[in-house]
């Protein structure tokens, strides 16, 4: 399992894919029915900002959780199966020109 907890609009979502969940399908190269936290049967996935607790790494991550993880507050346990997939939009869907700026200023 990979203590995972969820975080509250920090990024600013520039995902070109249509939904987040589609983003997480499509770099994920995976796709899932239910959510996968352990023990939960929820199936309405939506593609949630994440990152791992506990751990050194502190990238913000997509997964796709049921609407009732996605709004957790607490430490979620995520099966190791699914694959977290990287919210730096930039490097993966895209956003153009602007985007290009964006990387001088940082
Ligand atoms: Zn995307
Ligand atoms: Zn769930």
């Amino acid at each position: 399992m990979i203590k995972t907890k969820v975080i509250m609009s920090t990024v600013e979502d520039k995902c070109r894919c249509g939904n987040r969940f589609s983003h997480w399908k499509k770099f994920g190269h995976q796709d899932i029915r239910g959510c996968p936290v352990k023990d939960c049967k929820g199936v309405d996935l939506a593609g949630t900002f994440v990152q791992k607790a506990n751990s050194a790494d502190k990238k913000i991550y997509i997964i796709p959780l049921c609407s009732i993880h996605s709004k957790s507050i607490e430490v979620l346990e995520v099966l190791d199966s699914c694959n977290y997939v990287s919210s730096d939009f930039e490097h993966t869907c895209g956003t153009g020109s602007a985007t290009v700026e964006e990387a001088k200023i940082l």
